[in-house]
Order: structure tokens, then C-alpha cells, then sequence
């Protein structure tokens, strides 16, 4: 089923108890639309970067199956960048520098060929971008996930709290799920949220697994005790990617499919975490895929 992605196409400058990087390619939509593109292809993409975004780059994300026409170049101006840097917990970090650069005007036009998506990923950007994106399809997707972040929490809430109102499904970790709802256990917070308009909330919870609330259902899965956590960057957009990917691919919007997608989209993350920025993300099998969800059952499963 056709699958429309919006978020970040950026540069990204990190900082782990491992190491650092210079400028890299990074960005919400783009771990997203890696990540996604191991599910159903083509991934369609709407975002923005300047005339300094590497043409190699934009090349690496065609061959894996991400249609680009969407993607806007804005000639004299500088793309997207941030830099962070982790705790050495790894599972906390500070941002050091978000620029917006070429997001701060950014028109999100869809391409005709784009329209009548039926799953729509909402990535981390502007909330008024994310809410003109969905204005502007001509036709509701059957599925609408949105991620957004602390940052746009402090300076555009009631954009954010307007776009709420118009999905099915938030995705958003611990920290900022109690941020946005004032409230610290879970459950409660989890009520709140869904209350604001998305009748599924994903908590994520860092190396410690992901949350899945719907109703008073709610369904756990852990995150893998990994050998290497080298860079989690990405992590929450590549979940997102698996996550929106597999339901795409199975067109089955049900609960009981979303807790696979719930798998699905951490063993993604797994994979993310392992190598610097998308590194790891570029050259995955299916068969290492499917290997990693079997290690998720082992986990996890047990019989009473
Ligand atoms: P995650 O680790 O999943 O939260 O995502 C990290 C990615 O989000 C990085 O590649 C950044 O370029 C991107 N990012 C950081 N801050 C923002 C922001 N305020 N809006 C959109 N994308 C962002």
C-alpha cells in the first residue's frame, strides 16, 4: 500500500561516549524512509533540504526504493542541521544547536503522484508543516502516525495540539509524553494523550522497549539487550519507519497487527543504534531482519 513520509532531511553533527562526527546525513524522514523502504517500496517523501545536501546522498536514498520527486532543493540556502550530544547512559541526550535553515519557510507541496496515500507518516518537523501536509492530500489516509519532539513542544504547542486532533497514532518517548501531558505515570499519561485526538499512543522507552496503548488495551516490547550501542540517532524515526512500514505492507490497520508492527519497528531501531547515523540502515537483509524479530519472540515469549 502506498506510504507518504514527511520530516527531516538534514545534517547532523553527534556526540556519544564513542566518538563524534562531523557533519553527517541524517534527518527524521530520512531514517524513516530507510527504514520504511525494507517494507513496501516506493517510499514517498516530502521534505526540504538546501543546495549544500550532497546529490550522492539524495542518489543513496533512490536506490533504496524512496521516490524523491518530493523533494524539495532550495538553491542559496543551507538544509536543515542539529547536534546532540548522549549521556553516557545513552539513553538521554542535549541538544547543542538546531538550526533551521531552509525548514523556517518551508512549503510542503505534494506531488500529484503522491496523493491518495494511504499511509501517511508524520515525521518530526513543524507541526504547521505536518498539519498543511494533511490539509492539503485530497483524500484522508487510512492510517496517519505522527513523531514530534521537545523542541517544537516549547515553541509551537498549540500548532502541535492542532495536528493531535488529526491523527490515529503519536508516537513520542517517555519524556516527552509526560512533558506533553503534565503527567508522570504512564497510564495516566497515556490517557491524557489519547484524549488530545490519537486513539494510539506509542510510548518509546529508549534501550528500556516501547509502550503500545489503544483503548485500555496496552501491549509491551522490549527493547534487545545489544552487544554495541554505538549511536541512538535515528532510533525513534527508524522504529517509526519499521513500524508504519509493516502495516503498510500487511494493510492491516488491527491492534493485534500493530503490536508486529510494534516488533517490527524496534528490531529496526536495533539495527539503527549499532553503527553511527544511517550506516547500518543502508545495507540490512530481509534475512537478518527476520532473524532479529525471531530474537524478539525469544525474548519475550513465555507460557504460563
Ligand atoms: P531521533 O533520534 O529519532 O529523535 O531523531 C534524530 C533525528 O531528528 C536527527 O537526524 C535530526 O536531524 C532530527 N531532528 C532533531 N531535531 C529535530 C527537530 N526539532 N525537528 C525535526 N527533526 C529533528
Amino acid at each position: 500500500m502506498s506510504l507518504l513520509a514527511i520530516g527531516t532531511v538534514a545534517f547532523d553533527a553527534l556526540e556519544t561516549p564513542f566518538g563524534k562526527t562531523d557533519k553527517i546525513i541524517g534527518g527524521a524522514c530520512t531514517y524513516i524512509a530507510l527504514s520504511a523502504s525494507y517494507f513496501t517500496k516506493p517510499v514517498n517523501i516530502v521534505a526540504v533540504v538546501g543546495d549544500d545536501f550532497p546529490d550522492e546522498s539524495i542518489q543513496l536514498l533512490r536506490e533504496h526504493g524512496v521516490d524523491t520527486e518530493g523533494l524539495q532543493i532550495k538553491a542559496g540556502e543551507k538544509s536543515f542541521f542539529w547536534s546532540g550530544r548522549y549521556h553516557n547512559d545513552m539513553n538521554t541526550r542535549d541538544t547543542l544547536v538546531t538550526d533551521l535553515n531552509v525548514l523556517a519557510t518551508f512549503d510542503p507541496i505534494i506531488p500529484d503522484a503522491y496523493q491518495n496515500c494511504e499511509y501517511l507518516m508524520l515525521g518530526n518537523l513543524t507541526p504547521q508543516v505536518q498539519l498543511t501536509t494533511l490539509e492539503r492530500l485530497r483524500t484522508r489516509p487510512k492510517l496517519v502516525v505522527m513523531d514530534t519532539m521537545n523542541f517544537w513542544m516549547e515553541i509551537a504547542l498549540d500548532d502541535l495540539k492542532r495536528v493531535l486532533q488529526k491523527v490515529d497514532v503519536l508516537s513520542i518517548n517517555d519524556e516527552e509524553a509526560r512533558q506533553l501531558s503534565g503527567e508522570y505515570a504512564l497510564r495516566k499519561t497515556a490517557r491524557k494523550i489519547m484524549g488530545m485526538g490519537p486513539k494510539t499512543l506509542i510510548i518509546k522507552k529508549g534501550e528500556h522497549g516501547a509502550l503500545l496503548f489503544q483503548g485500555d488495551e496496552v501491549f509491551f516490547a522490549p527493547a534487545l539487550p545489544l552487544e554495541e550501542v554505538f549511536d541512538p540517532t535515528g532510533a525513534g524515526d527508524t522504529f517509526a519507519g519499521g513500524f508504519i512500514g509493516y502495516l503498510a505492507a500487511t494493510d492491516d490497520t488491527s491492534f493485534e497487527n500493530m503490536k508486529r508492527a510494534l516488533i517490527y519497528g524496534s528490531a529496526m531501531a536495533s539495527f539503527c543504534v549499532e553503527k553511527f547515523g544511517t550506516e547500518r540502515l543502508l545495507n540490512l537483509t530481509k534475512e537478518e531482519i527476520d532473524a532479529r524479530v525471531q530474537q524478539f519472540v525469544r525474548l519475550a515469549g513465555f507460557t504460563v
